[in-house]
């Protein structure tokens, strides 16, 4: 794939990318530049929805829901089985458009596309075990069961920086569970949503599943105001800031939908006096810097002993300098570019915000490769030893700056740690036993995922994925997420001949 794209440009690798996806000159055209992060220029154009056109997208998808739902779950899932081998087939195409347009090195490019790959694992499985549970009646000639059904339209609404993984997360599993989908992908990555939207069409096609149970709409934010309000949206999946969640959240609650919100995280880091030094330093670097500090996971903050501070980040600077910062698919580049200008101007106010309020650069924070790219912005990531918890460090920026604190005990680092307003990731390197199980224990991390001696960055599948707090409360990908896809029914089945009521009731 890295040859794929130095041997030719970027835009003629993109077009055979598509291409070999599936994606017809149809799909392409328009007026919304999609725009590579790499170079600055424009890729491609896309046509973009309107108003009405989202609105009729979800009628097409409501209908093909009304017959989904009467599929067996397990012959939903051949679908999802097909999906997963096209993007089997399709792994290095679908990543070369993820490169082009988020910026990632090429093994995290590759990762994004396996990890779609991993969940359509996960949900064939899935597709046999919408497992109900059956309890005892108090009621002699009774029985007492759930079940579980399709919910209906599912609208996924999906950020940049994992433009197609955390979309497959949902996607497969509501497809699965017998829900439709409307996908409304950020602006900023809609060649990849072309991909692999493309890719499950295919998939959809070839299984003979209800051609209109995925529709992709590529529209701004307020043509696609109908995935809110509509009422035939029965859940909204929304990725992304937590302005977003704010935005959309109460306007989902007034209509009595269900939102599943995965928004913006500010992830830390304690670094213990037991913790193996070199296997901390090596998880702190991947989870500062990979994706250049724009995954919802990357690590912000690091608590770390007082005792060991120095140490940790002399060792943390020199790492820093080794970092190679450049075009992404060259295959020794580590540090890609941040998305776009806007991007670079938050990391430059959130660095004068920080010496502003007593915080030292210790390394990084300048934009590189300025005149070779001049409309592409390479940073070299920042480390900012902070002197006390301010308010910079309360927020998330979406960049790679690292804030050291130091904590002298350990009440003092989980207080540190639970003390900003969202709750997404965290981590402790330890060698001191009891002190990782306080840490996920019930009064430890408050977030909604608690690593011991691995970073913040990085999750598996097969767990629940989400955080609490402002990070808005929402699990999705593994473990018993499915749920969130399906209705709940409890059924009471009467095989007595008689009529007792619970409670012993007397009535008639
Ligand atoms: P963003 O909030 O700017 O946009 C996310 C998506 O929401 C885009 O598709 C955008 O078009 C859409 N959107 C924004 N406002 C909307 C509105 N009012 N109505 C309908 N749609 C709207 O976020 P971004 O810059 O694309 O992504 C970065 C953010 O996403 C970070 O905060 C990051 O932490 C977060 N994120 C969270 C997770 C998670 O799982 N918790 C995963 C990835 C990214």
């Amino acid at each position: 794939m890295t040859e794929t794209i130095r041997e030719t440009s970027l835009a003629a690798s993109v077009s055979r990318a598509l291409e070999a996806c599936g994606v017809t000159a149809e799909a392409l055209g328009g007026e919304h530049e999609a725009r590579s992060p790499l170079t600055g220029e424009v890729l491609l154009t896309v046509p973009t929805a309107t108003a009405e056109d989202v609105t009729e997208a979800i009628t097409k998808a409501h209908e093909a829901f009304l017959q989904w739902r009467e599929v067996p779950a397990p012959v939903r899932g051949n679908v999802i089985k097909r999906w997963g081998e096209l993007l089997t087939e399709h792994k290095e195409d679908l990543a070369i458009l993820v490169q082009a347009e988020a910026g990632k090195i090429t093994s995290e490019a590759l990762g994004e596309v396996q990890e779609m790959i991993d969940i359509c694992d996960f949900a064939v499985g899935q597709s046999r075990m919408l497992y109900g549970k059956t309890m005892p009646s108090e009621r002699p000639g009774h029985r007492l069961q759930e079940t579980w059904h399709p919910l209906g339209v599912v609208g996924v609404i999906s950020a940049f920086n994992f433009p197609v993984a955390v979309y497959s997360w949902n996607t497969a599993l509501a497809l699965v569970c017998g829900d439709s989908v409307v996908w409304k992908p950020s602006g900023i990555t809609v060649l990849s949503a072309l991909g692999a939207h493309a890719l499950l069409a295919r998939a959809i096609r070839d299984t003979g599943a209800p051609a209109d149970i995925h529709q992709l709409v590529i529209a701004d934010r307020h043509a696609s105001q109908a995935i809110i309000e509509d009422p035939r949206v029965a859940l909204v999946s929304a990725t992304g800031s937590v302005r977003l969640g704010q935005e959309i959240a109460p306007r989902i609650a007034a209509r009595f939908g269900r939102a599943l919100l995965e928004l913006g995280g500010n992830n830390a880091a304690i670094v213990a006096p037991s913790a193996d030094l070199d296997l901390a330093l090596r998880g702190i670097v991947f989870a500062a810097v990979g994706t250049a500090g724009q995954r919802c996971t990357t690590m912000r903050r690091l608590i770390v002993h007082e005792s060991i501070v120095d140490e940790l980040t002399e060792k943390l600077v020199s790492a820093y300098g080794t970092l190679r910062i450049g075009d992404p698919t060259e295959p020794s580049t580590l540090v890609g570019p941040l998305i776009n200008e806007k991007s670079f101007n938050d990391m430059q106010r959130a660095l004068a915000d920080a010496r502003a309020q007593g915080g030292t650069v210790l390394t990084g924070g300048g934009r590189v490769l300025a005149d070779e790219r001049p409309d592409a912005y390479y940073v070299e990531p920042a480390i900012v030893r902070m002197p006390r918890q301010s308010e910079v460090v309360q927020d998330e920026t979406f960049a790679p700056i690292l804030y050291v604190l130091t904590y002298s005990d350990f009440p003092e680092a989980i207080a540190l740690q639970n003390g900003v307003p969202q709750g997404l990731s965290s981590a402790i390197f330890t060698n001191d036993q009891a002190e990782a199980e306080k840490f996920i224990s019930a009064a430890g991390s408050d977030c909604g995922i608690a690593n011991v001696n691995i970073g913040t960055s990085g999750a598996e599948i097969g767990g629940a994925f989400g955080g609490e707090k402002e990070t808005g409360g929402g699990r999705e990908s593994g473990s018993d997420s499915w749920r969130v896809y399906m209705r709940q029914a409890t059924n009471t089945i009467n095989y007595s001949g008689e009529l007792p009521l619970a409670q012993g009731v007397k009535f008639l």
